[in-house]
């Protein structure tokens, strides 16, 4: 089922849910799985995209599925500066 990514709101498809994880796959952050009461806990907070796709990449390095909590989320700052800076590095179309 497609989806929007709740990392970076990109195009995504959501494989299945099974308990509290919903499994998903992005185009831009790959596949992985989060926490919906995560997601329930925090309405409308923005995910740090790069400090995400970071995390990510740490369990891919050990070649598990990355899983997104409340342990490991990332949200970005209310500093508008900070975050078009951040914008400015993911560059155009992310
Ligand atoms: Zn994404």
């Amino acid at each position: 089922m497609k989806c929007a990514c709740r990392i970076c709101w990109g195009d995504a498809w959501l494989l299945g849910t099974y308990g509290d994880w919903e499994d998903i796959v992005c185009l831009g952050c790959g596949r992985y799985k989060i926490s919906k009461r995560l997601l329930a806990v925090n309405p409308g907070r923005a995910f740090d995209v790069i400090l995400m796709r970071v995390e990510l990449e740490s369990w891919r390095a050990v070649h598990q599925t990355p899983i997104v909590s409340q342990s490991n989320a990332r949200f970005t700052t209310p500093n508008s500066h900070h975050r078009l800076q951040r914008a400015f590095m993911l560059g155009p179309g992310s």
